[in-house]
């Protein structure tokens, strides 16, 4: 079974062709032009994403050897995102089953994150069901109650910022560019994560919330500058190590709680944030520590990529879930919605 999934929900235009589970090709086009403005512009967005469409599902077909006439079905994101992206690829993915006459599938962007743990792959195992899962993301931080592919439970989530924001805004007040998250992954590498102390925010059990520390860290910074106008520039390393260090204590501070309160041992982290070092590296730790399994994916399938719709397309397929050529696109999608 050939599976051409098509993922365009915010910034990068994305296609991706699997084979019973297994990627054959998984093509991003980040889009630049974002960098400059400090974040996404929607309108932009939806103009690359046109541009890109075309070339970027052709080079996932040449990529994986096979013609169109060989693709069983088409799964694309319907949302949630922003909905100008979301057109694009619902109408292009629309298009193209209409004219191959093959199933068209719908795939919530949200579940795929945390089913792309499900794609088959030498190098990782799938997690046994029931599982948590803590997805972080650019706009969602949520702890998920795993019981079937499609059976999720919202158990925590955020009640204002999600934690890529919060890196993102955190790199923007210290002047790097967007997106800011991998940047200061990279610098707190370098750093002492105990440099400087942020002050973790007070919320339910199993809840997050990230403005308040972003709050805090403008004001630290605002302050410290004052007194050193460099101060930045002198301490980066040790000012990403730091800020690095709260958010990941903050999220693993979650998920203990979680565990303790599901008994489930088995985790699972989705979404772009879990490209992030420090939080694999922690997880890790947990193995060890607290005994408990975890499950990572690999850096290629946390970002935002068309593998993960393709498998979330492969498995509703196998159910024979398929769209209405009326689907639309929908900008506001809860990971529950199926
Ligand atoms: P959503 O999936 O909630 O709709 P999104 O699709 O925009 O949001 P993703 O592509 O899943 O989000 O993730 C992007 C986020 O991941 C950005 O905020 C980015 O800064 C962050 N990110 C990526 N790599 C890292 C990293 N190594 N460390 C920290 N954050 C990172
Ligand atoms: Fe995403």
């Amino acid at each position: 079974i050939y599976i051409l999934g098509i993922e365009s929900s915010c910034d990068d235009t994305s296609a991706s062709v699997i084979c019973d589970g297994k990627v054959l090709s998984n093509i991003v086009a980040n889009q630049e032009v974002h960098a400059k403005y400090g974040g996404v512009v929607p309108e932009l967005a939806s103009r690359a994403h046109q541009q890109n469409i075309v070339p970027v599902v052709q080079q996932a077909l040449e990529q994986a050897k096979i013609t169109k006439e060989k693709v069983s079905a088409i799964a694309f994101t319907r949302g949630p995102g922003l909905m100008g992206s979301l057109l694009v690829g619902t109408s292009f993915a629309k298009s193209l089953a209409l004219g191959l006459q093959i199933p068209l599938i719908d795939v919530n962007h949200m579940q795929a994150h945390v089913l792309a743990h499900f794609i088959i792959d030498d190098a990782t195992t799938p997690p046994p069901f029931p599982f948590i899962c803590l997805t972080i993301s650019g706009g969602h931080t949520q702890i998920i109650k795993v019981t079937e592919h499609f059976k999720m439970e919202v158990l925590g989530e955020t009640i204002d910022d999600a934690v890529g924001e919060a890196f993102d805004k955190s790199a923007k007040i210290l002047g790097l560019p967007y997106p800011g998250g991998p940047l200061i992954d990279k610098y707190a590498k370098l750093g002492n994560p105990k440099a400087f102390a942020f002050t973790k925010p007070k919320v339910g059990d199993l809840d997050f919330s990230f403005s308040g520390l972003k709050t805090g860290i403008l004001y630290f910074i605002q302050k410290q500058q004052r007194i050193n106008a460099n101060f930045v520039e002198e301490n980066l390393n040790d000012i990403c190590a730091s800020i690095q260090f709260t958010i990941v204590e903050i999220l693993m501070d979650k998920l203990k709680n979680a565990v303790t309160q599901t008994n489930i041992k088995h985790i699972a982290i989705a979404g772009g944030v879990s490209a992030n070092s420090e939080i694999r590296n922690r997880l890790k730790l947990a193995e060890k520590h607290f005994g408990w399994f975890t499950y990572i994916p690999k850096f290629e399938y946390t970002t935002d990529n068309a593998a993960m719709i393709a498998i979330t397309g492969y498995l509703k397929y196998l159910n024979k879930e398929y769209a209405d050529v009326s689907v639309t696109a929908k900008a506001r999608l809860k990971v529950t919605e199926n």
